[in-house]
């Protein structure tokens, strides 16, 4: 397994910059980058783990659905990288959900996203996807896009009062 990266943490001036497109995706560095963000978003209990946490100012995420200790009620889905990713339409509805993140510990947030949208990107084969995501997953593509613009889920809640520890997270939630 590829050693795991260290995540930048919020104050952190990476995280705050919009990343640079990938020109060459069969680059070893780029398929380097992506086994590292697999397996760190795996051993870090994450569901989504855009580059520029890993310091690599890339348009490059991986969204890794899977129910774990963190997210216990998150959708499996296999780890998928996509790479110059973008948002081609949504619908009108937005729903507020609960989100955290590697490069915020310590918070959860309750963060309007839309329900629905069109979205695509190349996939590490180099291939273009077109695909409608919904709910949960689609929820992880907005974070993780907004990291590629140097947007933190902090930013989009509406109210301070949406914001809260971790702890009291779980004791209010379950
Ligand atoms: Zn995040």
């Amino acid at each position: 397994m590829d050693a795991p990266l260290e995540i930048a943490q919020l104050g952190n001036d990476i995280l705050r910059r919009k990343a640079q497109s990938v020109e060459r995706i069969d680059d070893p560095k780029i398929q380097s980058a992506i086994d590292n963000l697999i397996a760190t978003a795996r051993l870090k209990n994450g569901v989504g783990i855009a580059a520029p946490q890993v310091s690599r100012s890339y348009r490059l995420f991986i969204v890794a659905s899977r129910p774990n200790e963190r997210y216990p009620d998150a959708p499996e889905m296999e780890p998928t990288a996509m790479l110059n990713p973008g948002i081609l339409s949504h619908g009108e509805e937005r729903v507020k959900g609960w989100e955290g993140c590697l490069s915020v510990p310590g918070f959860r947030g309750l963060v309007p996203r839309y329900e629905r949208i069109e979205v695509e990107y190349w996939d590490r084969q180099g291939r273009h996807n077109v695909r409608e995501l919904s709910g949960f997953i689609a929820r992880i593509f907005q974070h993780e896009l907004d990291h590629l613009n140097g947007i933190l889920f902090i930013d989009r809640a509406e109210s301070p009062q949406d914001l809260v520890s971790e702890e009291d997270y779980w004791n209010l939630h379950h």
